[in-house]
């Protein structure tokens, strides 16, 4: 197979490839051969070795914020070998490392891109469920598949001595948990609580113990109490009702429907409350503004993964603090079950899809 890319490569064409789809929202996931656009002068195709399972492949195959677009290759956690690049890249040459997250192109132009917020362009294209207008509108594909073609600028660079299968999930749980973390300033001494403590969660207790926070959980039950005890957590807590301690910072990374006007009262007076789970849009959630007015001077705002800057950043951060995910690892016919144990509360923190298993 790699030697047939390589061809095709060479011949300026489309790249096959191989994966695992959904065909419809119900639908298991199944062996789907397709084809990715040619490799562009400033695109480098990447062997890939691993890709994380986050909660948000779940939300999209099921169709659970938008109708899906099918069949769809899930998939924005992604790690793997450069082994082709287009003339003009500067930053990979075959062999490196690269990782790819959840986008994997945007105009450059806008204020957002400008501003390193490429996630926020409008013509951002996402890492899968997305239609590329760079390539004439074809479907994106994500990570659970053996290679992927992207802009060189939407890739990472990663060390050669760097574990593959930790670093997939930082290009999504690492960056997402990483970015308000550094936006809301959380410092040494700051009373910190992570609510939902799965693959997200667990980021985000590792990042704010680095930078010198006190944390706590919120999570369902205490199942993963000794994990977090061994994390270092102070206290895990399974109810929002009768704590009363408040927080200076709160990230969210619950994928269901709660209740988040009784995270707002938990903050200090100038706490901040960043929300990054998104739960299916039939959950209709709602902050109260009665609740956020009476209760005042508490700081609330969603946060979107983050830019490449800040993904590259996020990326030699950990590398350097050797911050890691809790990883399981899994072969690609293991999704379906990864998935299951994920809605069903079996799952630890992160599944790994080792892709030449
Ligand atoms: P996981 O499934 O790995 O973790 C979610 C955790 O939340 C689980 O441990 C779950 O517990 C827990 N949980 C569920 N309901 C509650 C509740 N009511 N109170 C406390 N804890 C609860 O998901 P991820 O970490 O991968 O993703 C989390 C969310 O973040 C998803 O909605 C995802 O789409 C979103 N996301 C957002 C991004 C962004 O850029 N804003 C980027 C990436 C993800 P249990 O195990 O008991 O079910
Ligand atoms: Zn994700």
């Amino acid at each position: 197979m790699k030697e047939q890319i390589l061809n095709e490569f060479k011949n300026g064409e489309r790249i096959s490839a191989n994966g695992f789809a959904v065909s419809t929202k119900d639908s298991k996931f199944e062996p789907y051969s397709f084809t990715r656009h040619s490799v562009g002068e400033n695109d480098i195709l990447i062997e890939i070795l691993f890709a994380g399972i986050c909660h948000s492949d779940i939300h999209s195959a099921k169709s659970e914020w938008a109708p899906g677009i099918y069949p769809m290759v899930p998939g924005h956690e992604i790690a793997g070998v450069v082994i082709a690049v287009g003339k003009n890249v500067s930053k990979f040459k075959v062999g490196d490392y690269a990782g790819v997250g959840c986008m994997v192109n945007s105009c450059g132009e806008c204020d957002s891109c400008k501003k390193n917020q490429e996630q926020f362009c409008k013509n951002a294209v996402f890492t899968y469920n997305c239609q590329d207008h760079y390539h004439a509108n074809e479907p994106t594909y994500g990570g659970y598949s053996n290679n992927i073609v992207v802009n060189e600028k939407f890739a990472v660079t990663v060390p050669k001595d760097a574990p593959l299968d930790k670093v997939a999930p930082l290009l999504c749980a690492g960056i997402t948990t990483y970015s308000p973390i550094r936006f809301s300033g959380v410092k040494k001494g700051d009373k910190v609580a992570v609510a939902g403590f799965g693959g997200l969660g667990v980021m985000a207790v590792k990042y704010a113990l680095s930078f010198g926070a006190e944390v706590s959980v919120f999570a369902r039950n205490d199942k993963k109490k000794q994990e977090a005890e061994m994390l270092g957590v102070k206290r895990l807590y399974t109810d929002t009702k009768g704590v009363d301690e408040r927080f200076d910072f709160i990230i969210s990374t619950i994928p269901t429907k709660y209740n988040i006007n009784a995270y707002v009262n938990l903050l200090r007076f100038g706490g901040e409350l960043a929300i990054v789970g998104l739960p299916p849009t039939d959950a209709n959630m709602q902050i109260s503004v009665a609740n956020l007015v009476f209760s005042g001077g508490r700081k609330v705002y969603g946060s979107l993964i983050g830019g490449m800057k800040e993904t590259q950043e996020m990326l030699d951060y950990s590398l350097k603090h050797k911050i890691y995910p809790e990883t399981e690892i899994i072969k690609s016919n293991q999704i379906d079950m990864a998935y299951e144990n994920l809605l069903t509360g079996k799952a630890k923190f992160r599944y790994v899809i080792d892709m030449k298993a």
